[in-house]
């Protein structure tokens, strides 16, 4: 970018310089003329007068198209990577399909992964040195067959020729660079999720940059490398608009409630526990939750809805608390998001004495990818829920990649173990039993209390009892139950275990 900067500077220079030129020649050589006419002096210095002013503007002219050409050229590319960038894509590109030549090629559009967390952890240098770099990488890849463009931010786009997609996939998902950092160079495996869209889908360039667009987050979604653009996306894309248009009216409608799983004592059989788990009735259908957290997690909405949850069920705590029914602690899932919140405790206890229940009878629930590398804000977070009397559990162990550092230095009061984790433990051979034996055991030595969830079969309880898990939860003893079968289950709270 300084590059053409300045060289812009130079053509200008240049064409201010030739003109100033031209003027002041042409302006010299009429006073020059006007005086040999005056004299009647005959002169051949006017040949060349005319000779010196045609060469300058010549020059003025071939400056003045140097700079268009440059002026086009920061129109049309990344100041950055200085590869083309989206206004190229929509412009040129879009000719070239309009006249059929991308007939045989397919268009990616690809995000970087981990951007974000380069930026965070090394600083924003190191982020743009890894973009620079990873186009120059994608560039010299796709070779002169296909065009790589700089969408913005860490998003490029591809355009492939169809017999050469499989070869450039292949490179592209994990791609390693050389960045330059304080210690020198350093490796870096940069990997990435594209969507990928055919020329044949549509009719317009802009909808098959739509198409890519829609695929990539398709994949993001389902957490795959890469996926096709198919119809069913759109439906996909409505639905989540619909989720987001449409969960504000839902909450002022009392269509979100809570369902509440029973959790269930080991040793005696007793229920000791529940989770509230959300479902929005919505046109008389009970939607799942897998249907709209997603969503709302994605867009940080989710921070309404779990303080939606968290009214609603100490409304029924106060509830039974009056009926005399006396309810075990109830717990609620909290997204990670509400770890960058000042005030969340503060915001937890004004619930709770709004409906005057005590800090003992509910449990937070975050899930274990909150653990993140952010172990400092995770303690803190904790030691003040903690310091109010709450109980706070681990949800989900097992499926983020920071469970033994989660082991080792948190102190959460119960670690649930996500039913993934126990199927592939109990369906597997006896090193993966005695892997889920020691990791109960070692959640019992730090003083916490291990939770199966997703507990299924007879087999399944049978094997956590010998392991010594202390609590089970799962359909072996309940579904999630509305609030009248489950006060039912807390007027007679013993299973059959
Ligand atoms: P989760 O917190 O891991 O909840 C456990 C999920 O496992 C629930 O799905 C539950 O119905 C299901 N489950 C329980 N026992 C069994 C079993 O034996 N077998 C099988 N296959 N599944 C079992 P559900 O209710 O569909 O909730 C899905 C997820 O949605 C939850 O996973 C949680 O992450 C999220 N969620 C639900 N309610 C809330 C909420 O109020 N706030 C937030 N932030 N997330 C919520
Ligand atoms: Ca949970
Ligand atoms: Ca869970």
């Amino acid at each position: 970018m300084n590059r053409n900067r300045n060289r812009i500077r130079l053509v200008a220079a240049r064409i201010i310089v030739c003109v100033t030129l031209v003027c002041v020649l042409s302006v010299g050589m009429l006073l020059y003329q006007k005086y040999m006419y005056a004299n009647g002096i005959h002169s051949d210095m006017t040949v060349l007068y005319y000779c010196v002013i045609a060469v300058m503007a010549v020059l003025t002219l071939l400056s003045i198209i140097e700079s268009i050409r440059l002026i086009g050229m920061l129109i049309y590319r990344d100041y950055m990577t200085l590869l083309p960038n989206a206004a190229w894509v929509s412009a040129k590109a879009s000719r070239l399909f309009a006249t059929g030549k991308l007939v045989d090629c397919k268009f990616f559009f690809l995000n970087i992964r981990d951007c974000k967390y380069y930026n965070d952890k090394y600083g924003t240098r190191f982020g743009d040195a890894v973009i620079i770099r990873y186009a120059a990488k994608l560039s010299e890849l796709v070779g002169k067959t296909g065009y790589v463009a700089r969408m913005g931010g860490d998003n490029f786009a591809l355009i492939i020729r169809r017999d050469d997609v499989d070869r450039v996939l292949d490179r592209i998902l994990s791609l390693y660079i050389q960045v330059p950092a304080t210690e020198g160079m350093r490796t870096i495996n940069v990997k990435c999720r594209c969507g990928i869209c055919s020329m044949d889908k549509a009719d317009s360039f802009y909808d098959i940059i739509n198409f890519a667009n829609i695929a990539m987050s398709y994949a993001k979604e389902c957490k795959t490398d890469y996926e096709y653009y198919t119809v069913k996306m759109v439906d996909w894309i409505r639905e989540e608009k619909t989720v987001l248009a449409e969960y504000r009216g839902g909450m002022t409608n009392d269509e979100f409630i809570p369902f509440y799983q029973p959790k269930v004592d080991v040793n005696t059989g007793k229920l000791c526990g529940a989770e509230a788990l959300v479902r929005w009735v919505k046109d008389g259908k009970i939607l799942s939750p897998y249907k709209f957290i997603p969503v709302l997690e994605k867009t940080q909405k989710i921070t309404e809805l779990d303080f939606y949850m968290l009214d609603k069920v100490c409304q029924d705590i106060q509830s039974w608390n009056s009926q005399g029914i006396s309810p075990v602690s109830v717990s609620i899932n909290f997204s990670k998001n509400h770890l960058y919140e000042e005030d969340f405790v503060e915001k937890v206890k004004q619930v709770l004495a709004k409906y005057n229940v005590n800090s003992n009878q509910i449990e937070i629930e975050l899930t274990e990818s909150t653990g993140c590398d952010d172990f400092e804000l995770l303690n803190r977070f904790t030691t003040a829920i903690k310091d109010a009397g709450i109980k706070i559990s681990i949800d989900d162990f097992g499926t983020g990649y920071s469970s033994l550092s989660l082991l080792r230095g948190f102190n959460a009061d119960v670690i649930k173990l996500d039913k993934s984790f126990l199927y592939s433990s109990i369906n597997e051979d006896d090193n993966s039993k005695r892997f889920i034996k020691d990791i109960i055991s070692m959640i019992g030595n730090q003083g916490g209390m291990s939770l199966c969830e997703g507990v299924e079969t007879k087999e399944q309880l049978e094997f956590l009892k010998a392991a010594n898990c202390n609590i089970v939860q799962g359909y072996y003893f309940d579904k999630p139950l509305p609030r009248k079968e489950y006060e039912l289950r807390m007027l007679e709270p013993q299973y059959s275990i």
